[in-house]
Order: structure tokens, then C-alpha cells, then sequence
């Protein structure tokens, strides 16, 4: 044979190549359609009754030179092929997800812009005790130009005998303190029917590591034109924080912050145990912007700055963190939060380790 002829050989072959390009695409297409159908029928994509008696064709008409079961083997792999692009097809892209949106969400809290790339932080008390706490704090905060002040005026406490916080009165302090200071709140709702009077209060709505999965509490969060930052659950999945994200974009309110907030364990060296890749992943997996609480996760003060370090450094968009002016008397998470001094300190050294890298 001429190295023409051979050429042509190889020429033949690359035309039978596109050929079967064209023919297992062709395939595709109509498979795809199938799918379409069977979802709507409701019916299951994989059917091995038909999967079979295409087989038998195959095995009817072979002349030849493959053995059948070769054949049968390239075939089965098409088969699967066809069944994974229906599937795709039909697993919906959740709305949180970057699949559907591939850019960043940034969510905008009085001009302060939750996901533009900067490190923000959320501080404040653990519960609203009174206005004169509440003030001293936002004076520190305003001290460092900071612009978000967190406070809990309904609080989910493990024992029915604990500080409840002072609920509405609560709201009406940190809307108060706020405006006097120029400061953006966000406080924790726990009732889907006390959303509407706190979005007259509040610029940011929390939905705390407690409610992560009361799907009624999410729902009306999605039906109201405010920012929320949702926490993770105690025991909860990153699936299900995020499923539980999409119960509020499922509504329309599409301005959301998801807050790591450590998960439990057996680990009862920290009060929780910070899971800090979530933030990459959820990063990953939504376009949602991520804070990393790191008074509730570790539950312990001399861990909050490095903590919040290492949040900062795994790419948090931002940090919640407690300060009361005299945590010894605190009423609720007296252990782990900040003094101002304290708080002072830790807002220096992470913008000098900030600075450094
Ligand atoms: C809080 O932030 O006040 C709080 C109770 O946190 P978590 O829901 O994460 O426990
Ligand atoms: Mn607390």
C-alpha cells in the first residue's frame, strides 16, 4: 500500500469519526427531548425495559466485525451518556447557586457594600440590655469607622428562665442609638408575624442558627424587601444552609448574607466548632456573600482574633463579632464577648494583619 493510499485510509476514518460526532449528538438531542417529555409525564428517566430491547437490536442486526457484547458494551456507555445530559437537564439550578448566577451578589446595608471585596464587620452587644449599653457601643464603633452594629432584642436562649431580651422595646433602642450615631443595625427576628413591624426598625434582619430551618420564618423573610443574614444551623449541612437560603430567594428577596456560625461536634473545647472551609465552599457553590461569626463559634475570647484572621484570610466577606462595655454583668454571653478596649485591639490588629498581607 502507497503512503497515499494509506493517508486516505486515515482520511475515511476521520470523516466516520465526525459522522459518529454528529450521530451520538444527534442522539443526544433527542434524548433530551425524551427527557423533557418523561419529567413532565412524571415517569423515571432511567428505563431498563427499553434500554434492554435496544440492546436486542443491536444484537439482531450486528453483522459484524464486532462481537456483540463489544458492541453492546460502547452502546450501554452511550446510553448512560444520554441518561446524564437528562439529568442535568433536569436538576434545577437552585437560584443561590453560581450556576445560575456566576457574579457576586453584593448587598448594600446604607451604602455599606456586603461582598464588594473588603473585609466588613458586624459588632455589637450580645442582647440590648438598655440604651445606655447599646450607645457606649456604637460610640466604639463609630470610633473605628465601622458602619454595622448588630444587638438581639429577641433572644433564643436554651432555658425559658434566661433573658428573653427586651423584644420590641430592644428594636425601638437599637433604631434609636443607630440614627444617632449614623450605624446600620441588624437584630434577630423569631416570629414570622413580628417581620413587619421590625423592618420599620432594622436594616438588616437575622435569622439565627436556631430558626435556620423554620421554613415559615424563612418564607416571610422572602416576602419582605429587607437585607437578611441568615445563620447556619447548630447541626446543619452546607446543602441544607443553602437550601435554606433558597427558601428566602424563592420568594423574591434575594438579598442575603450567609453567616458561618460553627456547628456542633464532639469537640467541647470551643462552645461550637468553627467549620471554616464552608466559607470557601458556600462561596463556591452560591454567589451569595459569607460572614464568619466568631463569638458563637468558638464561644471563647482569647479565639476570636485568630479566628476572625483566618475567616478573613479564607476569603469571609465579613466577621460578626460581640462587644459589651462590661461583659462581667453581661445577660447573655458573658464569657466571650469583647470589652471596648478588647474590641479596640482586635479591630487594630486585624487591619494591621490586613495590611501586611
Ligand atoms: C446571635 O447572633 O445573637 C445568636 C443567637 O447567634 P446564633 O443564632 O448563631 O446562635
Ligand atoms: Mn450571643
Amino acid at each position: 500500500m502507497s503512503n497515499a493510499e494509506f493517508e486516505a485510509l486515515r482520511g475515511q476514518l476521520d470523516d466516520i469519526n465526525l459522522k459518529l460526532l454528529d450521530l451520538i449528538n444527534e442522539r443526544g438531542k433527542l434524548v433530551k427531548e425524551i427527557g423533557k417529555v418523561k419529567e413532565k409525564q412524571g415517569v423515571h428517566r432511567f428505563d431498563p425495559v427499553r434500554e434492554r430491547s435496544m440492546l436486542d437490536l443491536i444484537l439482531d442486526k450486528n453483522e459484524g466485525p464486532f462481537e456483540t457484547s463489544t458492541l453492546q458494551h460502547l452502546f450501554k456507555e452511550i446510553f448512560k451518556a444520554g441518561l446524564e445530559l437528562q439529568e442535568d437537564d433536569n436538576r434545577k439550578a437552585l437560584l443561590v447557586s453560581r450556576k445560575k448566577k456566576p457574579e457576586d451578589t453584593i448587598v448594600d446595608i446604607k451604602g455599606e457594600k456586603i461582598g464588594d471585596g473588603h473585609t466588613h464587620f458586624v459588632v455589637g452587644p450580645c442582647a440590648v440590655e438598655s440604651y445606655e449599653q447599646v450607645s457606649q457601643v456604637a460610640e466604639a464603633i463609630k470610633n473605628k469607622g465601622l458602619k454595622l452594629m448588630r444587638g438581639g432584642a429577641f433572644k433564643p436562649r436554651s432555658s425559658p428562665y434566661d433573658f428573653q431580651g427586651l423584644g420590641l422595646e430592644g428594636l425601638k433602642i437599637l433604631k434609636r442609638v443607630a440614627d444617632e450615631h449614623d450605624l446600620a443595625v441588624i437584630s434577630e427576628i423569631v416570629t414570622p408575624s413580628d417581620l413587619e413591624q421590625a423592618v420599620e426598625y432594622l436594616d438588616v434582619i437575622q435569622i439565627g442558627a436556631r430558626n435556620m430551618q423554620n421554613f415559615e420564618l424563612l418564607k416571610a423573610a422572602g416576602s419582605i424587601d429587607k437585607p437578611i443574614l441568615l445563620k447556619r444551623g447548630l447541626s446543619a449541612t452546607i446543602s441544607e444552609f443553602i437550601n435554606a437560603a433558597e427558601y428566602i430567594m424563592s420568594r423574591g428577596n434575594g438579598n442575603i448574607i450567609l453567616c458561618e456560625r460553627g456547628i456542633r461536634t464532639y469537640e467541647t473545647a470551643t462552645r461550637n466548632t468553627l467549620d471554616i472551609s464552608a466559607v470557601p465552599i458556600l462561596k463556591q457553590e452560591t454567589h451569595l456573600p459569607v460572614m464568619v461569626d466568631v463569638t458563637h463559634s468558638t464561644g471563647r475570647r482569647d479565639l476570636l482574633l485568630p479566628t476572625a484572621k483566618a475567616g478573613i484570610a479564607i476569603g469571609a466577606d465579613g466577621i460578626m463579632a460581640e462587644v459589651h462595655p462590661d461583659p462581667a454583668v453581661a445577660l447573655s454571653d458573658s464569657a466571650q464577648q469583647m470589652d471596648i478596649p478588647t474590641f479596640n485591639d482586635f479591630i487594630d490588629q486585624l487591619r494591621s494583619s490586613m495590611v501586611k498581607a
